[in-house]
């Protein structure tokens, strides 16, 4: 297939043809009126099936309004133009290019644009090559950062929690000597021993992490593993006025680390209780049933849901949508529930939240 000159002379489209750079010609009504061999070869079909706009056919649908409106504004202003877009070749696949027109004048009037157009497929992948490269530099720095971070909290943390654990212990004694008066003043200081004793053992669990140890399994019962989690959901900020509905089957028996599965139902609570924050009839279900030799576990809300595109993602570690977050969360929920050979996921509630499931093996 050759270039269907409208009205050149041979040396010239001789010319034109053996260059191996797509050449065309738009006249002043906008309408392609020729193209060289080069283009025929690259694009298929001939002149006339691509005159006038038919070549805006062959531009990816994403970058057309892009391209037409670079050209109509170059086009108004009879200046230069440069842009870069995919286009269909004959094979179908999408190839990056860079087209660039000037116009041209006959006897000093406007007569159209002339163009070149190169395909710059290799250049552009190697830049987003790049690009993607310098992303994942900034996301392992980050994690990096946070990896340091996590081991000054581990390592500095533990023994002020003891200590506080100790003087707490120390001073319920001294009140419980005093008598009945003591006994509100004891049980708020019980409560800072428990919170330290909890707080100790998330600590030395992310040691046995960082050492690549197993933390500690044992044989319990999933469902009043789960009811541990009960006064950390119910005293968090944002669970006022949130009807939590539970629904835990019994005589599921798992053998794992009860701190670690309390902490991934902590973890999903507090991201389900965020997501409903100041929506009205927030209703926040937590749920155990038996699924063969599996133990279920659902955590579902009437927040605002985890759009598709994003329920792979969020499991990731440093993914996170909230201007503050930390993206670590459900990271360390996906570490749990692999870790105990369970799996974990995110599906659409029915009533348009998002519905978290993990699962654990049972005891045979
Ligand atoms: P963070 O809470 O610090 O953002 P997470 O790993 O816990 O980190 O969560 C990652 C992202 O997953 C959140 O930023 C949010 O976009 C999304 N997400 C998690 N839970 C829910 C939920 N219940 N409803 C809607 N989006 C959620």
């Amino acid at each position: 297939m050759g270039s269907e000159a409208v009205d050149e002379d041979g040396p010239f489209l001789e010319l034109a043809d053996s260059v191996p750079v797509m050449l065309w010609r738009i006249n002043s009504t906008f309408d392609c009126d020729w193209a060289n061999k080069a283009w025929f070869e690259f694009t298929g079909g001939t002149l006339p099936q691509q005159t006038g706009f038919a070549w805006l056919d062959l531009v990816h649908p994403d970058d057309s309004d892009r391209v037409v409106e670079a050209f109509g504004r170059a086009f108004e202003a009879r200046e230069k133009v440069s842009v870069e877009f995919r286009i269909r070749r004959v094979d179908g696949r999408y190839r990056w290019v860079l087209d660039s027109g000037s116009p041209y004048f006959r006897d000093g009037l406007f007569a159209g644009f002339i163009g070149s157009c190169v395909d710059i497929t290799e250049r552009k992948e190697a830049e987003q090559r790049t690009e993607a490269l310098a992303a994942e530099m900034v996301r392992l720095s980050r994690a990096e950062a946070l990896s340091s971070l996590a081991t000054a909290i581990v390592h500095d943390l533990a023994q002020p929690l003891q200590a506080i654990g100790a003087y707490a212990e120390g001073v319920a004694e001294i009140l419980a000597n005093r008598g009945p008066s003591s006994e509100e003043a004891i049980a708020g200081v019980n409560e800072i021993r428990e919170a330290a004793a909890r707080a100790a053992g998330i600590v030395r669990n992310c040691r046995s992490l960082a050492a690549g140890r197993k933390s500690e399994r044992v044989r319990a019962d999933v469902a009043a593993v789960l009811r541990g989690a009960e006064p950390w959901i119910r005293s968090h900020p944002d669970a006022a006025g949130v009807s939590i509905d539970w629904n835990l089957a019994s005589g599921l028996e798992a053998e794992l680390s009860p701190l670690e599965i309390e902490q991934l139902l902590i973890n999903l609570a507090s991201n389900a209780l965020e997501a409903m924050r100041g929506m009205p009839g927030a209703e926040l279900r937590i749920a155990a049933a038996r699924w063969g030799g599996l133990a279920i576990v659902s955590v579902a809300d009437t927040g605002r849901g985890v759009p598709p595109d994003m329920r792979k993602i969020i499991f990731r570690s440093l993914v996170t949508t909230k201007p503050k977050g930390m993206g670590i969360g459900l990271y360390v929920c996906h570490a749990i529930a692999t870790a105990h050979g369970g799996r974990i996921w995110v599906e659409a509630g029915a009533e348009g939240g998002a519905v978290f499931k993990f699962t654990l093996p049972l005891t045979p």
